[in-house]
């Protein structure tokens, strides 16, 4: 077993749309810069994804949805909804982080974590895409393992302030795949979806109450025999989010992240986490908060 937590990025993970754009794309290249600081990704536990196939993404997603991405022809009410231009790099920047995902779940597998420095699409239903988000790379990995190794029951624990609606759409009538969605309750998207599991948080949650929540629900699905977990640990929760509507501190992320990797760790089941949603006030805070996952990941490996 490796004894540091396998680190997956790609340069392409930034895509050129723009410096003005209220996406802070730029903090995807700055998160493994930090990283390699911190000695968290070093050489020989980086690893660089491809682009999914095309077999692979057709397993969530239209055909016809694909191929509209492939060719950039997207109508403008279409573009609109996903919240970026459709400009060839963020075709590439789709395929690439989606295959991290695919990547980092498949090593999570052999070395019971992985992460990806990207990914958490989960407003991405098979069809369209949403709110920042192409493809659904979590969905897309998930069934690529459950056809791999035959898994019969993944769980996707989503902790991103918003709800993971194109997840929960994707799954609702698979019961391979167990979604949990942990959210704001008035936030994005308006129309909520229907998850496995769906707690929804009143405004200004702070980091006592918030972290209850979570252990509520860490022991509520304690008994059930899960094969693998994706963990989306989206940090718009923090009290200097953007978009987030929460009060939760640097502190209460970091309790989150052990409480979270710590109880699927101890129980030998494999967990590959992914970034989701984060657009501090502050940039540097916000690749800061990122980067608590890989840290507390590995060092949960490494102890
Ligand atoms: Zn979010």
């Amino acid at each position: 077993m490796m004894k540091s937590v396998p680190i997956i990025n790609h340069p392409d993970y930034v895509a050129q749309i723009g410096d003005d754009h209220r996406f802070p794309i730029k903090k995807f290249g700055e998160l493994i810069k930090i990283l390699k600081k911190k000695n968290i990704a070093k050489d020989h536990n980086i690893f660089q994804p491809t682009e999914v196939s095309k077999s692979t993404l057709l397993n969530v997603h239209s055909e016809e949805y694909i191929n509209k991405i492939n060719n950039l022809s997207l109508t403008q009410e279409e573009i609109r909804k996903l919240g970026f231009p459709l400009v060839s790099s963020v075709r590439r920047r789709s395929f690439v982080a989606t295959g991290g995902t695919v990547l980092a779940s498949k090593l999570a597998v052999k070395n019971k974590l992985a992460c990806n420095t990207a990914g958490g699409s989960h407003h991405a239903f098979s069809n369209q895409g949403n709110g920042y988000c192409v493809f659904n790379d979590v969905a897309v990995a998930a069934k690529y393992l459950k056809n791999k190794y035959k898994f019969n029951k993944i769980l996707i624990l989503d902790l991103d302030v918003h709800q993971g609606d194109g997840t929960a759409k994707i799954f609702e009538n698979d019961d391979t795949i167990y979604t949990v969605s942990i959210h704001s309750k008035k936030n994005y998207p308006s129309k909520k979806q229907s998850s496995n599991i769906d707690i929804e948080l009143e405004d200004g949650m702070e980091d006592e109450e918030y972290l209850n929540v979570v252990n509520q629900l860490l022991k509520s699905i304690e008994t059930q025999n899960f094969n693998f977990v994706f963990y989306i640990a989206g940090v718009d929760v923090h009290c200097n989010d953007r978009l987030g509507k929460l009060n939760v501190s640097e502190i209460g992320i970091r309790k989150r992240e052990k409480l979270v990797i710590n109880h699927f760790f101890k129980k030998n089941i494999p967990l590959c986490g992914v970034l989701g949603g984060g657009y501090n006030h502050d940039f540097e805070q916000l690749v800061n908060l990122h980067s608590i996952l890989h840290e507390t990941c590995n060092d949960v490996l490494i102890n």
